[in-house]
């Protein structure tokens, strides 16, 4: 039986996805080939690649905004060094949110590149809030924030207003909410999280931000490069890109991401009204910074764990642990969580109660 699957990442697809996927590993197109087999060069692939980077723009709202998609290997970690090295200026200097282990670990590699002022944290809070009212030095080269906290349940509800380009890691809740993505010059997120299988990492970028920092830029890290070259600089991820392009159809299919974005209120909603209702449990992040992706819970009294970790296991969920750095439990509902999936979790919670 399909399980309610929690997992933080790599994550729950839509079954349509898996079900296509496993199609095309068979015979693609009905070409008598599999997509495992075929060149990237050839025109069905370059087609889907074609295809999902027109469909990646028009699902942002960014078409003809001067923005590139690109999917590239390597993961969101390689961003966190591909960013410095292609916005940050010899001798200048980058400004950062610290919000979490994944923008800290953003941090740690700009540093390799020049100045980097961190504008505000909440480590010595283990990450449980958003930092607010910050300034962010008006001669930074860029600003880089990470719109949700995967590991700690935060997520950004608003954007600082900067007059310096907009950097964002938006690995774990891209195409799940409305924003006005324009805001941005560069979003990227590893596709696992949120839209495809492990081993692509999408990267939309303004063309306009590149080639400003007066360093030589190995050409593989060149994000001028991979625009160039329409995303085919070397052999892209093929497969991880085609299960890509199969949820992002599935996303526009079903209403686009203010449709999504309906869903995933409903199910943080349920979610969040029976953490704060059952005297048995409590959030670890601060209300008002909640992430409606990954929501991060505690039982108050850790004696009722075994019974608690066998209930839900009993009722066919996935995935639930926390991760070491906050403990207790991590429901992470990415776009392909069913609302159904959250009340059975929901209904173990009550159970629960009414069996201590
Ligand atoms: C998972 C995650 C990463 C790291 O992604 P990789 O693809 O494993 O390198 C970076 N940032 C955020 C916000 C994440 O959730």
């Amino acid at each position: 039986m399909k399980k309610h699957n929690y997992s933080a990442g790599p994550c729950i697809l839509p079954q349509e996805v898996f079900e296509k996927s496993a199609q095309a590993i068979l015979d693609f197109n009905n070409s008598g080939l599999s997509i495992l087999e075929i060149s990237h060069r050839s025109k069905d692939f370059v087609a889907v690649m074609d295809e999902a980077r027109a469909l990646v723009l028009e699902l942002l709202n960014l078409e003809g905004k001067g923005y590139e998609v690109l999917f590239l290997g390597g993961g969101a970690s390689l961003e966190f060094l591909m960013v410095p090295y292609n916005l940050m200026k010899v001798d200048g200097k980058a400004a950062y949110l610290d919000t979490g282990t994944w923008a800290s670990g953003a941090i740690k590699e700009a540093k390799h590149f020049g100045e980097t002022v961190v504008v505000a944290s909440s480590k010595s809070e283990n990450y449980n809030h958003i930092p607010k009212g910050y300034t962010i030095p008006a001669d930074a080269d860029y600003f880089h924030c990470t719109s949700n906290n995967t590991i700690f349940g935060t997520q950004m509800k608003s954007f600082p207003e900067v007059n310096v380009p907009l950097v964002c890691d938006m690995s774990s809740d891209i195409f799940s909410r409305v924003l006005d993505f324009s805001k941005f010059d560069l979003i990227y997120a590893g596709a696992q999280k949120n839209m495809g299988p492990a081993g692509a990492t999408l990267v939309v970028v303004k063309t306009e931000i590149l080639g400003k920092t007066g360093r030589t830029i190995p050409s593989i890290l060149d994000y001028k490069q991979h625009v160039d070259k329409e995303s085919m600089y070397n052999t892209p991820p093929v497969f991880p890109v085609y299960a890509s392009l199969l949820t992002l159809q599935w996303l526009k299919k079903i209403g686009g991401i203010a449709a999504i974005e309906k869903i995933n209120e409903a199910k943080a909603n349920l979610l969040y009204t029976e953490i704060d209702r059952n005297p048995l449990f409590k959030g670890a992040a601060v209300k008002e910074d909640r992430s409606n992706m990954n929501v991060t819970f505690l039982l108050n009294d850790d004696a009722h764990q075994e019974k608690f970790d066998a209930m839900w296991k009993a009722a066919g969920i996935s995935g639930l642990p926390g991760h070491r750095s906050v403990g207790g439990y991590r429901a992470s509902m990415y776009n392909a969580l069913p609302l159904e999936s959250v009340q059975v979790l929901v209904d173990v919670m009550q159970e629960l109660e009414k069996n201590i």
